[in-house]
């Protein structure tokens, strides 16, 4: 009977071990798991949608950051454009050649840090005259576009034409290699940027010239339903 008492002794004293032990090692899990990512079931974080960089809006009122750096290649002479542009204004250049037009580049990729140097010493040629920094730095941007703001400083534009008219004027829509751009430059995933129709959109003037690479896909969408870039972004 004693033995007995006893054993019951020691049974509630280790039970009363063991209820302590799981006391405290229900503490310890929440020590061990700093490493486990919090519970944050309320915060579903929105799926990160990478913008498509051939779709960059560069105008006067979205400028390029001056990060971006584009990979070139070149195309013609000195002249260079984006890796991927450039491949598909060689493959449209050649096309161009087998129905007898020749493609002149006169105008590519222009870095920022060119475009800040020449927007820099036409806003310092201003004070020079009298101006006041404000106003000679809206004044010189109606010149030279700021740094950033030019198509040109992403290296997915380029402006074409051809060797027999090298004039940057309306007039080289009516010359056969306007015309042949106008309807096959989309094949190549160029978009005439500036049209005719669309300068109260773009705000910029009617340039023949002026093509801008989005890819086929884009270009072949913008070109079916007769839409430019700040449209057709609109509408995505
Ligand atoms: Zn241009």
């Amino acid at each position: 009977m004693q033995m007995k008492r006893m054993d019951r002794s020691i049974l509630i004293l280790l039970a009363l071990m063991a209820m302590l032990v799981v006391a405290i090692s229900g503490c310890t899990p929440v020590v061990q798991n700093t490493d486990l990512p919090p519970d944050n079931t309320d915060e579903v974080p929105e799926p990160v949608t990478e913008p498509d960089p051939y779709l960059v809006l560069v105008n006067a009122d979205n400028p390029l950051s001056e990060d971006l750096v584009p990979n070139l290649k070149t195309i013609q002479g000195n002249f260079k454009l984006e890796e991927q542009a450039a491949d598909a204004y060689l493959a449209m250049k050649a096309a161009a050649k087998e129905d007898g037009i020749t493609l002149l580049v006169i105008s590519a990729h222009r870095p920022y840090a060119t475009q800040e140097r020449l927007y820099k010493n036409q806003v310092q040629k201003l004070i020079n005259k009298g101006r006041s920094e404000a106003d000679a730095a809206v004044e010189a941007a109606a010149i030279v576009a700021r740094p950033g703001t030019s198509e040109h400083n992403t290296g997915l534009a380029a402006d074409i034409v051809t060797p027999s008219y090298q004039n940057l004027d309306p007039g080289f829509a009516k010359t056969d290699a306007g015309k042949w751009l106008a309807a096959n430059a989309h094949n190549y995933g160029f978009v005439l940027r500036y049209p005719k129709d669309k300068q109260d959109i773009t705000g910029i003037i009617f340039e023949p010239w002026h093509f801008r690479y989005v890819g086929v896909e884009h270009a072949a969408r913008m070109y079916e339903e007769d839409l430019c870039l700040e449209e057709y972004l609109a509408k995505k």
